[in-house]
């Protein structure tokens, strides 16, 4: 089986990318089999070069094929902000809970219609020594004025996927799962597997 590492340690995303490889003859790793792998710093200022410095990394590193992602909500009445500084957008001490806020303060005197926003998910599939290959995925939608749910993470509780009335943190994972930005960049990803290969 040909080896390949997700460059990830969040066993959610682990998770989700096992089971949509599953298919392939693969033997899948994450950086939870790597103990003394250090933290890449996402210092890019774009979602391709974040997910791109990441897989890189960690491909030199292990001298291995490695699949990375970034990801991130893009709200248009703030200019696509929080963008990709969407896991630390109310500072560096942030968590879900201050982003929601933050994200639901700015927004406070914007209307329901003006309240649009998409998801966006970057895959980076990396060999050593070729070129970076990049997947993208989406789910538009709209900011909510509160947060409503318990499923998901992040922004998930301020976040109603379009044609949804429930926000994506009151949908059931496998729902969440057939809609996400990254089941959608994942899903790129394997259409271009099916022609290439590995
Ligand atoms: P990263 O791709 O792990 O760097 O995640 C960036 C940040 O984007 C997360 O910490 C969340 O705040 C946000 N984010 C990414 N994907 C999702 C999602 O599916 N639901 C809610 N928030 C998300």
């Amino acid at each position: 089986m040909k080896p390949i590492v997700i460059a990830s340690k969040n066993k959610g995303k682990i998770k989700e990318f096992k089971e949509l490889l599953a298919e392939y003859d693969l033997e899948v790793k994450s950086l939870l089999d790597f103990s003394d792998i250090p933290d890449v710093e996402e210092t890019g200022e774009t979602f391709h070069e974040n997910a791109a410095l990441k897989a890189k990394t960690i491909g030199d590193l292990l001298n291995c094929p490695v699949i990375a992602d970034d990801s991130g909500l893009m709200i248009d009445a703030l200019d696509d902000r929080p963008g990709v500084y969407s896991a630390r957008y109310a500072g560096e001490d942030s968590n879900d809970e201050k982003n929601n806020l933050k994200v639901l303060k700015e927004l406070e005197s914007v209307d329901e219609d003006k309240r649009t926003a998409r998801f966006i998910a970057v895959l980076a599939f990396y060999r050593p020594g070729e070129e970076i290959v990049f997947r993208e995925g989406y789910c538009e939608g709209e900011i909510t004025f509160g947060p409503r749910g318990k499923h998901g993470f992040g922004y998930d509780p301020i976040f109603i996927p379009k044609g949804y009335t429930k926000t994506m943190a009151q949908l059931k994972d496998y729902e969440k799962n057939i809609i996400s930005h990254r089941a959608e960049a994942i899903h790129q990803f394997k259409v271009w597997l099916n022609e290439h290969g590995l």
